[in-house]
């Protein structure tokens, strides 16, 4: 459920009409919902209650400072997984202690600045960063509370680009290893070998692949603790699909219980790292048509968002429903067309074959479910300025981040000394 929904013949996000947004704002521009975010989160919150739990949000989903901030107000966390990540999660207020550092080629700066402002746990996932963070802990003289990311070599079978619980994928280390790696964290300075981290892929709408990767978790837990080592945390990953089509998602009511049924008994206190699941549907991207084109084989309706906004349908061949933000009649004849931006790449297209009531110049479109992976994965190729970001909360809205200008990023250019005759380029 969302907070985007047609009121009096216009779309709305929350109490504020969309198309009055997009005169003040300028298009293309994401918006998000404060409801809608609050609302996942408590969803999925309540999931989980039953368990010895914590929440850590996945900022790379939507790392906005103001979501972050949202979410942290409920009593988020953060997983995080680059140094900058770990600033931005520290600039929208959220306490070192709630976040998790992962990602699979930390730097010696990014553990040595993590340490220092106090994470909660790293998460590591190779055998050379365990020494790197074992220096790392001895420069900042801090001890480092370590997981050590497993691969159970499972098939989340999602898209093939983020999955990341199989032996090709680089993430965790190798199950079969992970003993080893245990054994060599023991002996290393620094170090408290505390957890186990999991995390198999993004977008599953299927329970049966956590199932499996769970349970080899569960029974590695017995392994370690064998060995002797005090495993008191587990962290769980993120993964949980959503409907941006017509895929039917677990509930994470039954998420929560497979949860239980799998590592509900080892007396871990459990990690979550959602991401999509809280941002996803709670953004769209606002576009307006610059002109349909009618080709002999194709129409295409050519808009001002483009994959540089919103690379989701070119990366992932991902679906996104697309709404016009003036409601159609609802007999209107709906046409085919392909949905796509002004960028020279025919890899450029937000929909292919997509039915949509006939469209002219100058109309508003909402492109759904775009609240994670969206702005955060966005560029500025062909020299697109980017997009703003929107937050609305009831009848308010703020922006959470200008447009880009092209002065911007021009700013960021300098000519070398033997281009440069002081004038400016010739
Ligand atoms: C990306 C990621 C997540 C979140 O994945 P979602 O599919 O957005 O829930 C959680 N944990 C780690 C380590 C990740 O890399």
């Amino acid at each position: 459920m969302d907070h985007f929904q047609y009121r009096d013949g216009k779309l709305h996000a929350e109490g504020v009409a969309l198309d009055a947004l997009a005169q003040a704002v300028g298009t293309p521009f994401y918006c998000y919902s404060t409801a809608t975010l609050e609302r996942h989160y408590k969803v999925f919150e309540e999931a989980i209650a039953g368990l010895n739990a914590g929440i850590c949000y996945a900022i790379k989903a939507n790392s906005n400072i103001a979501v972050l901030a949202t979410l942290g107000r409920l009593g988020a966390g953060a997983d995080v997984v680059s140094g900058g990540e770990m600033e931005r999660a520290l600039a929208a207020g959220i306490a070192a202690d709630k976040i998790v550092f992962s990602g699979v080629g930390k730097t010696g700066d990014e553990l040595h600045r993590a340490l220092a402002a106090g994470v909660t746990h790293i998460n590591v996932e190779s055998f050379p960063e365990l020494d790197i963070l074992s220096a790392a802990a001895e420069a900042t003289g801090r001890t480092a509370n370590v997981a050590i990311r497993i691969n159970p070599d499972v098939d989340a079978k999602t898209h093939e680009k983020i999955s990341t619980g199989r032996q090709e994928d680089k993430f965790g280390i190798d199950l079969a290893l992970a003993r080893d790696a245990y054994a060599r964290a023991a002996e290393l300075p620094g170090l408290n070998v505390c957890g186990v981290a999991m995390h198999i892929g993004s977008q599953l709408t299927d329970l049966t692949p956590y199932r499996e990767a769970y349970s080899r978790m569960a029974e590695f837990v017995g392994v370690l603790r064998a060995d002797g080592f005090d495993i008191t945390h587990l962290d769980m990953g993120g993964g949980l699909g959503i409907t941006y089509g017509d895929e039917v998602a677990p509930t994470p009511e039954a998420y929560g219980t497979m949860v239980a049924e799998t590592v509900g008994n080892l007396g871990c206190r459990l990690t979550f790292e959602p991401g999509r699941m809280i941002s996803g549907n709670a953004g769209i991207l606002v576009t307006r048509v610059i002109f349909v084109k009618e080709g002999l084989a194709k129409r295409f309706c050519i808009v001002d968002g483009a994959m540089n906004d919103l690379i989701r349908p070119t990366l992932y061949s991902a679906h996104h429903e697309i709404v016009p933000v003036s409601e159609p009649e609802n007999d209107v004849e709906l046409l085919e067309m392909d949905v796509v931006g002004p960028i020279c790449e025919s890899g450029d297209f937000i929909a292919k074959d997509r039915a949509l009531p006939p469209l002219g110049s100058g109309d508003l479109l909402a492109v759904r479910t775009a609240g994670a992976y969206g702005a955060v994965m966005a560029s500025t190729y062909n020299t697109r300025p980017l997009a703003p970001e929107v937050l609305v909360d009831g009848e308010d809205y703020a922006v959470i981040r200008r447009r880009f200008t092209v002065q911007d990023m021009l700013d960021l250019e300098t000519l070398p000394p033997w281009l440069d005759s002081g004038t400016g380029a010739r």
